[in-house]
């Protein structure tokens, strides 16, 4: 017969083997306790579990991909109206007459302009429209730098060296540009403000080499990050050393709200113009996520004295930009408030997909203190730091496993991310369910990565 002492004993016995279990649980899936904190002994349960579970995707033969920040199927279908509009038409000029089958109206019809117009808050008179992609605009804005320069000042190709800023993390597409023209790369930390304005300051009001900087002001890429009023009156107020220093504002994500609480961004070209420094702004926009990526409507603005420099550019590169393209556009929006509507629409599709990446994030690494994250207000990305060191492993491993993510460093000028540890997530391309199975994935292969590296510490 048991004594009430042994009983107790025995329940004790019961409880303490109850939590330890339930301990074992959580700590296999890595989500009760900082990686850090782990001794040498859990690391490797955690990673045997990890190692189990990737193997177990790898049999899955999966095919994911959250690389690029593309819209879907289904928000792309919202803009077949645009396809339609000029279908069975036998009018085809603007109000003023301009017949948009025809060469000519190099900076585009007024309507498209109206309707940049209440994208950018800049008056029509300072918009130019392009063609079909403003990453395109930019580059061709940058050459014009190197082959003949801004302002009357030597083309940068002519100079030794030509400098440029690059807020990171930042879009792999800019800095791909400023490196093939041979631009020496200079990282200026994102803060929560937006560029770390202290060394803006300094450097483009000491260095007449710096000749330029890209800024992705609203819902930044990858960050998610508006720039905040003080960011952007300072930005307004530089004084470089270059006197053709260009700030290159590309507004991609200006109107790309996800909640009820849209940022605000402080009008730059307004606060420039205020300091006498409209010249040192150009201004970006496109419908490439409002239409179709590839087949919408570019524009910039920028000053008068700017415009007569830019007109030479492009009225020698081209007789006209495609203009039909900017009438059925016209056509289907009507004006400023038929983009906002469709926004309204894109935010509809988009905003669950961000919010199941949270979900599934805090699901998976919980508190494991593998990543930090954000949940922006706007844009195409969530921005993820994972434990330094990790990033380029993860990618790897995702794409053994069947999952392509944006390469690791991509973020950063060269490709080369000092700390190894920042992956930007797309989550506009997949359906959810998919964006749910590649985030699984991408935590068992962060899981895996992190305590490989901290085992090998
Ligand atoms: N600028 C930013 C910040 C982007 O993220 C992208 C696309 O992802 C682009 C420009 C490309 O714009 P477009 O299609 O007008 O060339």
């Amino acid at each position: 017969m048991t004594s009430l002492r042994d009983n107790n004993e025995i329940l004790r016995f019961k409880i303490i083997h109850k939590y330890l279990i339930v301990y074992q649980i959580l700590l296999l899936k890595g989500i009760d306790m900082k990686y850090t904190d782990m001794t040498k002994e859990q690391l490797k349960e955690v990673h045997a579990a990890a190692e189990k579970e990737y193997d177990d995707i790898l049999r899955m033969e999966l095919n994911l991909n959250m690389a690029r920040g593309k819209p879907s199927a289904v928000q792309l279908d919202l803009a077949l109206g645009v396809l339609e509009a000029l279908h069975a038409r036998s009018h085809f000029a603007n109000s003023k007459g301009d017949d948009a089958r025809n060469y000519g109206i190099w900076d585009g019809l007024e309507e498209m302009k109206a309707i940049f117009s209440g994208m950018m808050e800049v008056p029509t008179s300072q918009i130019i429209i392009g063609n079909n992609s403003s990453l395109g605009m930019m580059f061709d804005v940058v050459s014009r730098g190197v082959t003949h320069g801004y302002k009357g000042c030597k083309p940068w190709g002519k100079l030794d060296k030509v400098k440029w800023l690059c807020p990171v993390p930042g879009y792999d597409r800019h800095f791909r540009i400023t490196e093939y023209f041979g631009f020496e790369m200079i990282n200026i930390p994102m803060l929560p403000t937006g560029p770390d304005m202290d060394m803006v300051e300094e450097l483009v009001s000491s260095d007449p080499a710096i000749k330029g900087i890209w800024c992705v002001p609203k819902y930044s890429n990858p960050t998610g990050i508006t720039f905040s009023d003080e960011t952007v009156r300072r930005f307004a107020k530089l004084r470089p050393a270059a006197k053709d220093f260009r700030i290159f504002w590309d507004n991609a994500y200006c109107i790309h709200d996800l909640t009820d609480n849209p940022e605000h961004l402080l009008n730059l070209y307004d606060e420039a113009l205020a300091e006498g420094n409209e010249d040192m702004v150009f201004v970006f926009a496109s419908t490439s996520k409002i239409t179709f990526p590839g087949a919408g409507v570019c524009a910039m603005a920028a000053s008068d004295r700017n415009i007569v420099d830019l007109k030479q550019h492009f009225t020698t590169e081209t007789i006209g930009p495609d203009k039909l393209n900017q009438l059925r556009h016209v056509l289907f929006f009507h004006d400023f408030n038929g983009v906002k509507l469709m926004m309204k629409a894109h935010r509809e599709i988009l905003e669950p997909k961000f919010r199941a990446v949270d979900r599934v994030l805090k699901e998976e690494l919980g508190d494991s203190g593998l990543a930090t994250w954000n949940m922006p207000n706007g844009g195409y990305f969530i921005n993820c730091n994972v434990l330094p060191g990790c990033a380029k492993k993860v990618f790897r491993l995702c794409k053994m496993a069947g999952l392509i993510i944006t390469d690791a460093g991509a973020t950063y000028p060269y490709g080369k991310d000092p700390d190894d540890s920042n992956i930007r997530i797309a989550p506009s391309f997949p359906p959810v369910n998919e964006l749910e199975q590649a985030i699984r994935v991408f935590s068992v292969c962060l899981k895996l990565a992190a305590s490989e590296k901290l085992l090998a510490e």
